[in-house]
C-alpha cells in the first residue's frame, strides 16, 4: 500500500499544518512533518484516511509501532477522537502527564 500525494496533502491540510498530537508546525519544524499509521500496519492498520495522522518526527519517534494488544496496555490517544484531557493531567509546570 502506498500513500499517494493527494493523501499526503489533505491529511496535513486536515491537520492545519501542524502535528496532531503536539501542536508543533511544520514553520516550527522547518519543513513537511510525517505521516503515521494511527495503527500500525504491521498491527493490522491501512492506508485509510481515518487511520492516517500527521505527527512531527519527535511525537513519530516516541510512538514507533506500539499498538495496545492487551486490554491491560495503555490505549494511545487519538487526537481526532477525544479530547486530550481524557489522555493526560496537565501539571503545574506546564508538562502533561500520562
Ligand atoms: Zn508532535
Amino acid at each position: 500500500m502506498t500513500i499517494t500525494a493527494e493523501t499526503r496533502e489533505w491529511v496535513r491540510q486536515r491537520a492545519n499544518y501542524a502535528c496532531e498530537f503536539c501542536g508543533v508546525t511544520e514553520t516550527d519544524a522547518g519543513g513537511e512533518l510525517t505521516i503515521d499509521h494511527f495503527r500500525p500496519i504491521t498491527k493490522g492498520g491501512d492506508d485509510g484516511p481515518e487511520n492516517l495522522l500527521y505527527r512531527c518526527h519527535r511525537c513519530n519517534q516516541y510512538k514507533l509501532d506500539y499498538w495496545s494488544s492487551h486490554h491491560d496496555e495503555p490505549s494511545l490517544w487519538n487526537p481526532r477522537r477525544e479530547p486530550a484531557a481524557q489522555h493526560f493531567l496537565p501539571l503545574d509546570d506546564g508538562t502533561l502527564h500520562p
